[in-house]
């Protein structure tokens, strides 16, 4: 197939000072969760991107320096010849398929921690330390600023060193250099404060050292929040940030242009943000520079790319969540596949990784984070080990994944769903508020089975042992998911807690089913992810008055993780729904829900007219154990019984799919095989203490 004439335009080459990009699509900086302790990983995933036709693909926040040290969470650096050896593998990685490969080099101020250097923080001004921790940073001197300056243009010879073709300075996100350009952060009195003149002089001076330094040979970016959503405090797109495109306008070789304030405001979840929500902030600076300008906005319509072009809005399509859910998406644009585009769903879980300080997972990729250390290709299977027929059962997100892969491994595949509709928590999840993308998940791969000559669906199909044994088949997959307990327990309680069999007493799968709900009704969250704040949301939309009560400080807490606590808890109490903290439920009975202070113990009692539990959920294994009694019985040809996803384990939406696509690669693998390689930090070879560099 052929690529779509309207689309041409996004494949054109694109210059960047020096250097060139093949096409329009730029995956910008966005962290992996690998940084400096997994850089074979972080290689491995950066070359798969260019592989899948991304014209320029960037590193994650890079630190030039030991001040600026993000420990535990998976940043690099650019300190050494080590860190030069290291990072090379990533840029050789990417120039493999005729990429440009760039590095977020990246100094975070006041806005990191250096709990493993130990240095004292840097800021514009003197200030507490801007991550939840005791302390502070000290105010620059002007010894500070100078050698500052001499480590971002010695970085950046470094980066030269190991092959990037584009250099940032990163003056975005709350890090050093927008620390210098905020009101709100800078209050010096010398050349470097007061006037936004003063203000942008740091950034200026990067730029042209930068310049100097590799500029001949590397383009030089600039990544600046244009506006950091603190309203006239801080800068905004009309206001400052405007007058500093206008300063700087010629002066970098391209611009990459976001919001900030945090990531959660530059990457907000789709839950409360749509594709492109970043354009009335950035769409201004294209008509104050002639260089190249890039930003995001979760684009996954080639449509909405070109207009994007057309419009006159960027020059290059940015993505960090489009390129990870779906790292061949330019490519299948280009080969006229579009239609097999895998959508980013917006679900942050990609977020969550760097968060917690694990390597990068995606809901919808499973293959991302798994390219060094399992070997796995997004786009790329091995043909089926046997002649096998195999079995799945239920057609949630663990079964489509396992029966989508085994296709495209060749086996041939029977899928039976219970329910009418496939999707399993899916379909039912994606009708919450904010969270219809999440189909996407179901909708690609029900898209994607239908190329599968060898796979066959039967949906309305509920299977009991008997069913399932008479179909004759090698394996059984078992992926009959999970349901909500009723009992009470949940993550902060352990044991069973007094609650009533009650009509008034419901949980998600019952609000789901539809059975009807009265006021006032209390949302009872200790699972702590989004299902509690979202019913909370439908049951208030649905006119209900709504209160959540939860065991936890805050509601939703896990949102933390894919930096959407602060919009969930905004959202939830704009909306009226009541907030009832630290709480954890002690009893549930003739309408009165008592709850136990979690610190005090002191006891509060609430009427309500529903009560609705989202704590633990229990793996739905009727089958799985007759099928297990019945091969007891019969003890010879028996089928394999595997259990993915949820009925293995309740998990998140990301962890079903990625199980039901692990079994279809190991099946029929060798034993032993399938093992995943853990990577241990390189030895170096004659490094020298930093600070004796
Ligand atoms: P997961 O997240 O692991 O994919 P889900 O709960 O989303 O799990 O999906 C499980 C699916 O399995 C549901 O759609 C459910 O209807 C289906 N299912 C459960 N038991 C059976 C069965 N005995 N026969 C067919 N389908 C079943
Ligand atoms: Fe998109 Fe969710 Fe994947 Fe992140 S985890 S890339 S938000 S689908």
């Amino acid at each position: 197939m052929h690529c779509n004439p309207r689309y041409k335009i996004l494949f054109e080459p694109v210059r960047i000072g020096p250097v060139t990009a093949p096409n329009r699509f730029y995956q910008t900086p966005h962290a992996t969760g690998m940084g400096t302790l997994r850089p074979q990983s972080g290689a491995a995933l950066r070359g798969i991107k260019a592989a899948g036709g991304w014209g320029v693909v960037s590193t994650e926040y890079c630190s030039i320096h030991p001040s600026s040290d993000d420990s535990p969470f998976g940043f690099l650096s650019l300190w050494d010849e080590d860190d030069v050896r290291e990072l090379a593998r990533t840029a050789d990685a990417i120039h493999a398929h005729g990429s440009l490969a760039a590095v977020e080099l990246w100094h975070g101020g006041a806005h990191t921690n250096n709990r493993l250097t130990r240095e004292p923080l840097l800021a514009p001004s003197a200030q507490p330390a801007k991550f939840v921790q005791p302390g502070g940073a000290r105010a620059m001197d002007r010894q500070d600023i100078s050698d500052f300056r001499r480590w971002q243009l010695e970085a950046a010879i470094r980066a030269r060193r190991a092959g990037f073709d584009i250099v940032y300075c990163y003056a975005g996100h709350d890090y050093l250099p927008f620390q210098f350009l905020s009101r709100r952060t800078n209050r010096r009195t010398d050349e470097y404060g007061g006037a936004l003149q003063n203000r942008v002089r740091l950034l200026r001076e990067m730029i042209e050292d930068t310049k100097e330094a590799v500029g001949d040979s590397c383009a030089v970016a600039v990544r600046l929040a244009v506006d950091e959503l603190h309203g006239p405090h801080g800068i905004t797109s009309e206001g400052e940030g405007r007058e500093i495109i206008e300063m700087l306008a010629e002066l970098p070789d391209l611009w990459d242009i976001n919001v900030a304030g945090s990531l959660g405001n530059d990457s907000k979840s789709s839950r409360f943000s749509a594709e492109g929500f970043q354009e009335e902030y950035v769409g201004f600076v294209k008509g104050l520079t002639t260089k190249p300008v890039v930003s995001v906005g979760r684009f996954t319509s080639p449509d909405t790319m070109v207009g994007q072009i057309r419009r006159g809005i960027q020059d290059f399509i940015g993505a960090a969540r489009p390129s990870i859910a779906d790292p061949f998406l330019p490519k299948k644009i280009f080969e006229g596949r579009e239609d097999e585009i895998r959508e980013c769903i917006g679900c942050n879980i990609c977020r969550s990784a760097n968060n917690e300080s694990v390597p990068l997972r995606c809901t919808q990729n499973p293959t991302i984070g798994e390219e060094w250390r399992r070997g796995w290709h997004p786009e790329q299977v091995d043909n089926k080990g046997s002649e096998a027929r195999v079995l799945v059962v239920g057609g949630g997100p663990a079964g489509l994944e396992c029966a989508l892969t085994l296709g495209r491994r060749g086996y041939g595949v029977m899928l039976a769903e219970a329910g009418n509709l496939l999707g399993g928590r899916v379909s039912r999840e994606a009708t919450l508020p904010g969270l219809a993308a999440w189909a996407r998940v179901r909708d690609h791969r029900l898209h994607m089975l239908g190329k599968q000559p060898s796979v066959a669906i039967y949906p309305g199909s509920r299977l009991d042992a008997e069913d399932v044994l008479s179909l004759g088949v090698d394996h059984i997959v078992l992926a009959t998911g999970s349901f909500w307990r009723r009992d009470g327990v949940g993550a902060s309680v352990e044991m069973p807690v007094g609650i009533e069999a009650s009509p008034s007493i419901l949980t998600p799968d019952d609000i789901f089913a539809g059975v009807p709900v009265t006021g006032p009704v209390l949302v009872y969250d200790d699972e702590h992810y989004f299902m509690g704040g979202a019913l909370a949301e439908k049951l208030r939309v649905a006119g209900h008055a709504v209160t959540i009560a939860t065991p936890l400080p805050v509601v939703s807490s896990w949102t933390q993780m894919t930096d959407e606590q602060f919009f969930v808890q905004k959202q939830l109490m704009e909306s009226g729904i009541g907030l009832l903290l630290s709480q954890s439920l002690v009893s549930a009975a003739n309408g009165v829900a008592e709850f136990a202070c979690t610190y005090t113990r002191r006891v509060t009692r609430r009427d309500f007219g529903t009560l609705v539990l989202v704590t633990g959920r229990i793996a739905e294994q009727t089958l799985f154990d007759a099928l297990s009694a019945a091969s007891a019985r019969k003890r010879e040809n028996n089928p394999s019984i595997t259990r993915i996803g949820d009925c293995l384990a309740p998990s998140s939406i990301a962890d079903a799919v990625h199980s039901g696509h692990k079994y279809a690669r190991h099946l029929d693998l060798p034993a032993g095989a399938g093992i995943p390689l853990r990577e241990r930090p390189s030895f170096t070879t004659g490094a020298k203490p930093w600070n004796a560099v």
